[in-house]
């Protein structure tokens, strides 16, 4: 899947008039992308490992790819889930 808003190349180093999408890639309208929420896990050396939720910015493709993946939370509930434990995780499971 292409959009043809997005280089594929993160490594296009012009950056005059260029907005980077929090994937890395290079969009030319803040539009073209979109708002997403990652399923992540965080650690430190107190608490460990635990769920977490990101929020960013990506070109429609990479988006894609992790709706795909399954690990875009697209409602509240999903993301209180997630954070409660009770959402899908495979690497955790
Ligand atoms: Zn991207």
């Amino acid at each position: 899947m292409t959009n043809p808003d997005t280089t594929d190349d993160r490594t296009d180093k012009t950056t005059k008039g260029a907005i980077f999408a929090s994937c890395g890639h290079k969009i030319y309208d803040i539009s073209s992308g979109v708002d997403i929420r990652i399923r992540e896990w965080d650690c430190d050396a107190i608490s460990g490992f635990r769920r977490s939720v990101t929020y960013a910015h990506y070109c429609q493709p990479c988006a894609d790819m992790l709706g795909a993946n399954g690990d875009l939370i697209e409602t509240d509930e999903q993301e209180d889930d997630w954070l409660s434990g009770q959402g899908t995780d495979d690497e955790q499971a």
